[in-house]
């Protein structure tokens, strides 16, 4: 694609990003077809060559209007398209320096304004989000059905979080919202790895990775939550740990990405690119530590759910799918412990969470979601996994059936052998 941007970002290391980026797109479409909202609307200005060819326009100071933002802002960042493209377009990465332009450039209503900024600041505090979560479940009663609904129940009990009584270490982060949603999928993932010799530690004062408050577009606030949690985490990298952990995929995604968002801050970026280097999915740890893992798991476990023909429709959270392109790797340590995979049709397209987004676009969301229960269940699962804390919450409300984090399940197929190996293994 032939550019020329405007004079304001030609020279700014944005503009040779997005510059490059664009010069990549040769307009083919391949990405339309498999993009959530064009198949819902049928607007090419609501799939990705269209909102290519929009930014293209902002960057080339051609008038942009609320329509531009719109079309942007339907947008899931769910980068089925990057997956599709056959010319590596980073469409992602575009659109972070679309919408930061865009969002300069034009004046939302009053009220969306102030509803980002609530969301920015209730969802990416621990606490706030923690109290606020308990103030609705009281609450719940009262509401009217579809606004309860959407109250999440109270978390079942979290079980052990083993002592840190390994040598070998790994941080895993708490996250912002998964802690007074599900705190039993950290605790499920500690006592996994502890089986497997590794204990698993949450640093103090470690918050939010970002990503919440990066894509509500406050890009600037999000690289600040990144500042805050590479200083907490520091000490244990310096300490020697051996990974950091990700149970949300979704904040695995931005951790990953913080060198390359960072890069340009000298005082960051070399910390950042080593923070992204020790970052890795729950599933790439389990899984290069398969055999050890073959060992721990229970056999009459494996074989129960054999017989009890347990059935788990997986549902690969687009952030694991499209943004750390890890494919088939849960489903097979799911398969390893017994578990019956069902077939999931159209398992690229998105569940309709994507951050805010349930929150921001909720009919384009409930669409989503509906067709996305509909795909799960078309193969009669006894239980939906996942592997984000947004796609978790998000799908539970549109199904009867269970959906849990998909290291629960490992952690109950390692459990009896594990605590027994666990318990005669040396430090
Ligand atoms: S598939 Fe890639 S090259 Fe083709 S239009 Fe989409 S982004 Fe551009
Ligand atoms: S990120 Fe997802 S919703 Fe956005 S253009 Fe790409 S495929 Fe479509």
């Amino acid at each position: 694609m032939q550019t020329n941007l405007a004079d304001f970002i030609r020279d700014t290391p944005e503009g040779r990003e997005a510059d490059a980026i664009l010069r990549k797109c040769v307009h083919c479409g391949f990405c339309t077809a498999t993009c959530p909202t064009y198949l819902l609307l049928g607007d090419e200005n609501d799939g990705p060559r269209g909102r290519i060819y929009l930014m293209k326009q902002a960057l080339e100071d051609a008038a942009i209007t609320g329509h531009t933002r719109l079309h942007l802002d339907r947008c899931l960042t769910c980068r089925a398209c990057e997956t599709t493209c056959p010319s590596g377009v980073r469409y992602g990465r575009l659109l972070d320096i679309g919408r930061k332009l865009v969002e300069a450039k034009t004046a939302r209503p009053l009220w969306e304004r102030l509803k980002r900024r609530a969301l920015a600041a209730v969802l990416a505090r621990r606490s706030v989000f923690a109290l606020l979560l308990a103030l609705g479940r009281l609450a719940r009663p009262l509401l009217p059905g579809a606004i309860a609904r959407s109250v999440p129940r109270k978390a079942p009990d979290s079980g052990a979080w083993p002592a840190p009584r390994r040598a070998r270490r790994m941080l895993v982060l708490a996250g912002c919202v998964q802690p007074g949603l599900a705190p039993r999928i950290n605790a499920a993932a500690a006592r996994v790895l502890d089986r497997m010799g590794v204990s698993l530690v949450e640093a103090k004062g470690a918050g939010c990775c970002g990503a919440l408050r990066h894509h509500l577009n406050f890009q600037d606030d999000g690289l600040d939550d990144a500042r805050a949690l590479i200083d907490a985490w520091w000490p244990h990298v310096e300490a020697g740990v051996e990974a950091i952990v990700m149970t949300a995929s979704g904040c695995g995604v931005m951790v990953k990405e913080y060198g390359e968002l960072l890069e340009h801050d000298a005082r960051y970026a070399a910390k950042a690119k080593r923070i992204s280097e020790l970052t890795k999915d729950a599933s790439e740890i389990l899984s290069v530590h398969r055999e050890t893992l073959e060992t721990l798991l229970d056999r009459s476990a494996r074989n129960a759910n054999r017989e009890r023909g347990t059935r788990v429709a997986f549902h690969s959270p687009c952030t694991l799918q499209h943004g750390q392109q890890i494919h088939g790797v849960v489903e097979q340590l799911l398969g390893a412990a017994g578990y019956q995979l069902t077939a999931v049709p159209d398992a690229h397209l998105c569940c309709g969470s994507a951050g805010t987004y349930s929150i921001l676009q909720p009919k384009l969301s409930r669409q989503l979601l509906a067709n996305k229960v509909t795909a799960l269940e078309s193969g009669s699962p006894t239980v939906v996994a996942t592997a984000n804390i947004g796609c978790l919450a998000h799908i539970q409300t549109g199904t009867r059936l269970t959906v849990r984090h998909w290291v629960e399940l490992l952690d109950e197929a390692t459990g009896r052998v594990g605590e027994e190996t666990a318990a005669s293994t040396p430090d």
